[in-house]
């Protein structure tokens, strides 16, 4: 049996990486594997990486890297993961993750990088102007405020905007990600399997655009 495709996607916050993703993995028929999502699923679940990682973000430290390590080396051992293939979401963040990965999967194994790109101006935009109700944290923006004065259509909660979507916050947190992140994108370039997605436009457009570089990818897949 062929191996499903092998996938990991880049993007900085607001670039729209998790529609995308959920997307992606509908179509190729691979698990969407979230590093926050399974971050958070095991902090609820009180696991012992999950206790460790609720201990650093009550000190307002980052998780360490083993701990988000370990985390998904144990999610790519279940269900034959790396057979069946997946895409990979919030992983590797940084080089040493990604060398943390070349122990299981080389880079050159990887069928497709997506980096979606999108400049700063437009995130920028899209996370300044979003407001998130404080009970049920649906998501509306200034363009799309709930239709009775910033109170939540769903659950009638107070729509506000987050203490870390000011402008300052956010442009903080993007300049950490090109930080972080550029060394990364140096890396799986230079494993010739990174491809630069323009994510700006309509979801259908932008998903088109991804499968058509992934679908390329998958022809001239080195097994
Ligand atoms: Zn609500």
């Amino acid at each position: 049996m062929d191996t499903g495709a092998l996938l990991v996607i880049l993007g900085k916050q607001g670039a729209g990486k998790g529609t995308q993703c959920v997307m992606l993995s509908r179509y190729y028929a691979i698990p969407h594997i979230s590093s926050g999502d399974m971050l958070r699923s095991n902090v609820r679940q009180k696991t012992p990486l999950g206790i460790k990682a609720k201990a650093a973000m009550d000190a307002g430290e980052l998780i360490p890297d083993e701990i988000v390590t370990e985390m998904i080396k144990a999610r790519l051992l279940q269900d034959s993961a790396i057979s069946t293939g997946f895409i990979l979401d919030g992983f590797p963040r940084t080089v040493s993750q990604a060398k943390a990965l070349d122990d299981y999967i080389l880079p050159n194994k990887f069928d497709a990088v997506i980096n979606l790109d999108v400049p700063q101006a437009v995130v920028l935009k899209r996370l300044a102007s979003r407001r998130v109700c404080q009970d049920c944290q649906a998501v509306y923006s200034t363009s799309m405020p709930p239709k009775v004065n910033w109170t939540c259509d769903i659950c009638g909660g107070e729509v506000v905007q987050r203490d870390d979507d000011t402008e300052e916050s956010i442009l903080r947190r993007l300049e950490l990600y090109d930080k972080e992140t550029y060394p990364l994108i140096d890396y799986y370039t230079k494993a010739n399997i990174l491809k630069n997605i323009n994510g700006v436009g309509a979801t259908e457009v932008v998903l088109k655009r991804s499968i058509k570089a992934i679908d390329s990818a998958l022809k001239l897949r080195k097994d």
